[in-house]
């Protein structure tokens, strides 16, 4: 008796001492801009996930980064656990195409689950003259910084229209968040944001006291063919009231996914996997743009690469695989 009751308070004592000295395990969440939305996606995911420390032993911590380049390479240099990323970014990284030509396919690349959808949008003031994109010539257009998922959206669409990013106009690497002020300032005449809507860089540039307008990217049917994670999506006004349009702006989008790396551990992934789905009513509540997220189409949508072990044993045993 006296013995068994030893062995259980050993037992204890045990499990505590793990926790403390290195069971409790923390998980970088890479995001983006603080005003796009992938800041407010991980800061959901962390509000989620720190309410269940004590049952999972993890803490998660969201970051603002460059975007879905840098937290790509963030996660594959072992600097983060996951990160949210443009499905056409996390497709060329693991194929080794765009940004990764030079590196070669990142095949330790995983998809988590895919997200809300975003648009790659056009945000140009009214007295650039711009209306379409093929006006770009000899204006200054900020494409984005080297981290960002809409640099390499730029240069793609640029590139399908015969203009050249380099001499045709100039071409500025500013991050999104920076983008609306210069913008207003009258020191860009317009930028490239891939975003879901409403965005705050979006509701900034369209509020100041220069109008501003978007500008459509015609579904050319050829590029949305020749890039199979690319739909058609609008930019939604009724977010912008400030904005010239009057109408929904046809443009180009993805879905934004979450990803990681094959190195990250099986029961991290799980874990974070089922904190994120089991929470969906709370973390739709949080933005507008989450307001669509549904727990099948998570699991199964992203799926252009390979997914984690650890996100394949939760939708299996939740059966949200068909
Ligand atoms: N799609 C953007 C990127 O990959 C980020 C958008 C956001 O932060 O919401 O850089």
């Amino acid at each position: 008796m006296k013995r068994a009751a030893l062995v259980a308070i050993g037992l204890i004592f045990l499990v505590a001492c793990s926790r403390e000295g290195g069971g409790l395990r923390f998980a970088s969440v890479g995001t983006g801009s603080v005003t796009g939305v992938y800041y407010q996606v991980g800061q959901a995911i962390m509000a989620v996930m720190n309410e269940r420390t004590a049952e999972t032993g993890l803490k998660v911590t969201a970051e603002a980064t460059g975007g879905s380049v840098a937290n790509i390479n963030a996660i594959l240099a072992g600097d983060m656990v996951m990160g949210i990323s443009q499905a056409d970014s996390m497709f060329h990284a693991y194929q080794g195409q765009g940004e990764w030509r030079d590196k070669g396919p990142q095949t330790a690349l995983r998809v988590v689950c895919s997200l809300h959808a975003e648009a790659i949008t056009v945000v140009v003031a009214e007295a650039s003259g711009i209306q379409a994109l093929t006006d770009v010539r000899g204006k200054t257009i900020n494409i984005g910084n080297p981290g960002s998922g809409q640099r390499q959206n730029a240069l793609d669409i640029f590139q399908s229209l015969g203009i050249d990013s380099e001499r045709d106009f100039r071409a500025e690497g500013l991050k999104a968040s920076e983008a609306p002020k210069i913008l207003q300032d009258g020191q860009i005449d317009g930028f490239f944001y891939t975003v879901g809507h409403p965005a705050a860089a979006i509701l900034e540039a369209t509020s100041g006291r220069r109008p501003v307008r978007f500008v459509p990217i015609d579904g050319k049917a050829d590029f949305l063919e020749k890039f199979p994670y690319y739909v058609p999506v609008a930019v939604p006004v009724a977010c912008y009231p400030n904005a010239v349009n009057r109408e929904d702006v046809p443009t180009i989008g993805m879905l934004a996914t979450l990803v990681t790396s094959a190195a990250v551990d099986e029961e991290t992934v799980y874990q974070l996997t089922k904190g994120i789905l089991e929470n969906l009513d709370r973390i739709r509540e949080r933005h507008e743009a989450f307001r669509g997220l549904d727990a099948r189409n998570m699991a199964g949508q992203g799926a252009i690469i390979p997914r984690h072990p650890g996100a394949e044993r939760y939708y299996r045993e939740a059966g949200l695989l068909n």
